[in-house]
């Protein structure tokens, strides 16, 4: 946001900017999210050295732009302050820090087990989302192959942005299949699962 100051009879072009830094140490401060220019801020300190300006009008001048800048950055972008101001440390996220482990070791075993899989095709034929058998090489289930080199998200994000993030289908052997399918069987044979009928496994009875 470009603006315009009259210094020492001067015309002085400036640009203020909004959210390019976060810097943490200012999370508690007035303006932070806030970014003025470095020439302005030199501007500034030589007027007020040579005389042609307080430090009190300095600051007020900056404290209005941002004000004046503030009032169309709420108006067209609604910002969650919570989650500016955190990094990884406030309360929501030290509430939510248990459930983002267990989440971060479920992501690596899920990463590590589609590795294993891709490695080994033959001993991991099959993946089980909750409720249905695919094969493991079937499109639903696979995942991406970038989405194995991607780290898990962090605290902040998961906390505040995310909620609750699910890891998908794990690859299974042949005998962790079978057990998973015996599991969900009643007693009379009622099958508490389904076969995927886009890629159709075929499972045999185990034995
Ligand atoms: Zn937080
Ligand atoms: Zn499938």
């Amino acid at each position: 946001m470009p603006f315009e100051l009259k210094l020492a009879g001067q015309t002085h072009e400036g640009e203020l900017a909004f959210g390019v830094a976060w810097p943490r140490s200012g999370r508690d401060s007035p303006g932070f999210g806030w970014s003025v220019d470095a020439s302005t801020a030199l501007k500034l300190l030589e007027a007020i050295k040579d005389g042609h300006l307080e430090a009190e009008q300095a600051q007020q001048i900056l404290t209005d732009l941002i004000s004046q800048a503030g009032e169309l950055v709420d108006e067209s972008r609604r910002i969650d302050w919570a989650y500016a101001r955190c990094f990884g440390d406030c309360d929501l996220c030290m509430r939510r820090k248990a459930k983002y482990e267990g989440y971060v070791a479920k992501y690596s075993a899920w990463a590590q087990a589609w590795e294993a899989a891709g490695a080994s095709p033959d001993r991991y034929p099959f993946a089980m989302t909750k409720s249905t058998v695919h094969r493991s090489d079937c499109g639903i289930v696979t995942p991406a192959p970038y989405s194995l080199q991607h780290k898990p998200i962090d605290l902040r994000t998961f906390a505040h942005i995310e909620g609750d993030v699910m890891v998908g289908a794990l690859p299974s052997t042949r005998h962790e299949t079978h057990v998973w399918m015996s599991e969900r069987t009643g007693p009379k044979g009622g099958r508490n699962y389904r076969l995927c009928k886009t890629c159709s496994p075929e499972i045999d009875d185990g034995r």
